[in-house]
């Protein structure tokens, strides 16, 4: 028997039902305080006061707490070129969509991306995962997306692959339809990614979209997701970030796991969202690189009853891996509660990227997927900010970092 033993507080964040949390449940943390956590064969089998008569290893967590690890449900972590030399542009006062314009943003990741050999395409993203892992993140949902053809977005979706079995992070692979090639008309290429889509289906679990202004139309998106359908993925979508143009009110037609940003989202929409068990993924890392004033309104979201997760959105834009500064940006920028924000970081987060089996609370028969962290009380996380708290990384029992 594996015990982590003594931690001052145990955030179990309790499951009861096979379902995310919204609203006011995301305020419980399922705290049990100075206890020890019995681990064998990878699996939680006991959280109690008292210890077992056979102890193999002792982790101890003494004036700590143990949580279950991060699930980043947002990220595009394969790519290859960052674009540091863009924040200057962001700060004169350029848009998005202005640095699209002028030839740099997305399709400066693309031409990057495309010219990348898998191998290139591993060993640039493998750097990424570690930063990941050392905060704390043991799951995540990571997408295609810069290949712009099936060839190079099964490249990219092979690198994923690799990446998952090769590190200690459990991946849910999404292909995303991101971004129209720039010598092509929209309505053809999204024919085309929707007759091929079938052969992505041993590389992803999950398809995504782009809907917005200046990406794909509600028209689109609804005949992708359609086709994406019939072939048994799970449904996401980018919806509302730039400008409402109707995107997230395909909840009425569709199932989504997640839609994520929403940040033009009007009201009768995310009445919808309650209605479903669909999580609102709000990346509060993207406004905030883009030093845009208006965030997510996660209070609505929450006071509406929707379940919320937030993500980090890693990519060339918004460049982080650790989910640790996602907490504070949600509690500083959209006012969420430091519960809240744990929750949507691990229990929420996990029904986000589909991998809710695995990760996102601390129960019995579950996998040890837990971090400790150099905090008292759980109070401290967000609030300590900038700094990795984290002291342990356990995957399946074993104490990796
Ligand atoms: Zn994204």
């Amino acid at each position: 028997m594996i015990v982590i033993e003594n931690a001052s507080e145990i955030l179990t964040i309790p499951h009861g039902y096979n379902k995310p949390k919204k609203g006011n449940e995301m305020r419980d943390l399922g705290i049990i305080k100075n206890s020890n956590i019995w681990i064998d064969r990878g699996k939680i089998i006991k959280i109690t006061k008292e210890l077992p008569d056979k102890i193999e290893e002792k982790i101890d967590a003494s004036g700590k707490i143990v949580m279950p690890a991060f699930v980043d449900p947002h990220t595009h972590l394969v790519f290859s070129g960052i674009r540091d030399f863009e924040l200057s542009l962001k700060m004169q006062g350029k848009s998005y969509l202005e640095i699209q314009n002028a030839g740099g943003g997305i399709y400066y990741t693309v031409d990057k991306t495309r010219n990348a050999s898998e191998e290139e395409l591993y060993e640039e993203s493998s750097k990424r995962l570690e930063y990941m892992v050392k905060h704390g993140t043991l799951g995540a949902e990571a997408k295609s997306g810069y290949g712009i053809d099936i060839e190079n977005e099964i490249k990219m979706l092979k690198v994923i692959k690799r990446l998952s079995e090769n590190y200690s992070i459990e991946i849910s692979p999404t292909f995303l339809l991101h971004i129209i090639p720039k010598n092509r008309e929209e309505k053809e290429y999204v024919e085309y990614i929707s007759d091929n889509i079938e052969k992505i289906k041993d590389y992803a679990k999950n398809v995504d979209v782009f809907c917005d202004k200046g990406a794909f139309s509600k028209e689109s998106t609804e005949l992708f997701l359609k086709k994406a359908k019939e072939q048994g993925f799970k449904l996401k979508m980018h919806a509302d970030e730039l400008e409402y143009i109707g995107c997230s009110s395909l909840i009425k037609k569709f199932d989504f796991i997640s839609m994520d940003h929403l940040l033009k989202t009007p009201d009768e929409i995310i009445n919808e969202m309650s209605k479903k068990n669909t999580v609102a993924v709000l990346l509060p890392g993207t406004p905030f690189t883009l030093f845009q004033e208006s965030f997510s309104d996660a209070r609505k979201f929450i006071k509406n009853n929707v379940a919320v997760a937030i993500g980090t959105d890693l990519n060339p834009n918004c460049y982080t891996e650790n989910m640790q500064e996602i907490i504070s940006l949600s509690i500083y920028r959209m006012r969420m509660t430091v519960e809240e924000a744990i929750v949507a970081s691990t229990y929420n987060a996990a029904f986000a990227s589909g991998l809710q089996d695995k990760l996102g609370s601390i129960e019995v028969g579950k996998d040890a997927n837990l971090i400790i962290m150099d905090a008292k009380s759980y109070t401290e996380i967000g609030y300590h900010f900038g700094v990795n708290l984290v002291t342990e990384i356990i995957k399946k029992g074993k104490v990796i970092s």
